[in-house]
């Protein structure tokens, strides 16, 4: 089909983009994405500029409006989940400014119920039903970590002892090994298995902040899922991995405005969002060379980047006006990866 023959001239990166409804207390607003369509396109107008000027197109793979489901957007991203128990190493990942949806996407709003789970969710669900489904040629092993990285440092979100002190290593990249190999491992045989789990990572991740939201927004969180099969007819054996990433928001921070601890935060966020753009626009390039090393988040998920693995942004927009800028700031970096 022409779309697969697309997929595999630009390599194995989709970029869908979503746009979020506006909140219960933002009735009546015009959005600033004007024109949705079904092949992926959308039109952002400038409130400042009227006509043709201030209006501007860009196309994805795929486009989901305010009214998409939860179910929706995870139907067109099943197949990438299928292929981490067929040994392939799957990246997803939401970007975008605070409050564009990325958590709502990744994971669901607070307190979600099984109709709005998010992309995580979904996914273990649906591993876990196709491996069973497998059950008489294949057996599977699941095993799940989860860190955070602030300010350029992996913490381990999943440590029995709570302790949020230490600050993990990374490994260079062996094709199938575990980027961050102490991180804890845990083994899951459930879908609430990996439900208890993320509470568990969730409430750490809370643990080591006061303003849980404040925090959550300015560091990146890995989920990462190992799954290892084996042919229980051959007994030849697979690996594949799925890393799922809510990124930090994407916003600009003014220099003029922060200073300390807040500067920081920000020069390291704009450095690893930076370095991931580069990761991803080397391979869309097809160049020879692929600067992982540039950042923490890069050299965590480098297995997952390049090479076989499959990649998968979701770009988040927040339709208001005011976001305009970064709307466009957003939208100019994934379109410069896709
Ligand atoms: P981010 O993680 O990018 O900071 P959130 O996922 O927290 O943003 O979303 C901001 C707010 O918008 C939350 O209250 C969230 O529940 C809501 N929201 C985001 N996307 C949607 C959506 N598609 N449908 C309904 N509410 C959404
Ligand atoms: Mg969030």
């Amino acid at each position: 089909k022409l779309h697969n023959e697309l997929q595999e001239l630009k390599g194995n990166i989709r970029v869908y983009c979503r746009i979020r409804p506006f909140l219960p207390g933002q009735k009546g607003k015009q959005s600033i994405v004007e024109y949705i369509g079904e092949n992926g396109e959308l039109i952002v107008v400038n409130p400042a500029k009227q006509g043709k000027e201030g209006r501007r197109s860009f196309k994805f793979d795929k486009v989901y409006g305010p009214t998409a489901t939860q179910a929706e957007v995870f139907s067109d991203t099943q197949p990438l989940i299928q292929s981490v128990l067929d040994g392939y190493n799957v990246c997803i990942f939401a970007y975008g400014q605070t409050g564009s949806g990325k958590t709502y996407t990744m994971t669901g709003p607070d307190g979600a119920t099984e109709e709005d789970w998010g992309v995580n969710y979904r996914a273990l669900n649906n591993l876990f039903r196709i491996s069973q489904s497998r059950q008489s040629s294949f057996t599977y092993e699941v095993s799940v970590q989860m860190v955070e990285i602030y300010n350029e440092q992996v913490r381990d979100l999943l440590s029995s002892d709570g302790t949020q002190k230490k600050t993990l290593g990374i490994s260079t990249a062996k094709p199938n090994g575990l980027a961050v190999p102490d991180a804890s491992v845990q083994a899951v045989n459930s879908t609430s298995d990996v439900l208890e789990l993320m509470d568990i990572g969730l409430k750490n991740r809370a643990k080591s902040s006061t303003a849980l939201n404040e925090r959550s927004s300015r560091s990146h969180s890995v989920v990462s899922i190992h799954a290892r099969g084996v042919d229980l007819k051959s007994g030849s054996s697979l690996r594949g991995s799925l890393h799922l990433v809510d990124l930090a928001g994407s916003e600009r921070v003014d220099r003029s405005e922060v200073t300390g601890d807040r500067l920081k935060e920000a020069q390291h966020i704009n450095k690893s969002l930076s370095a991931l753009g580069d990761v991803i626009f080397a391979l869309s390039q097809k160049n020879a060379h692929v600067p992982y090393r540039n950042s923490k988040l890069t050299q965590v998920l480098q297995s997952s980047l390049g090479g076989q693995a499959k990649t998968l942004m979701f770009v988040q927009l927040n339709p208001d006006v005011s976001s305009y800028s970064e709307t466009l700031s957003t939208l100019k970096f994934a379109e410069r990866v896709s």
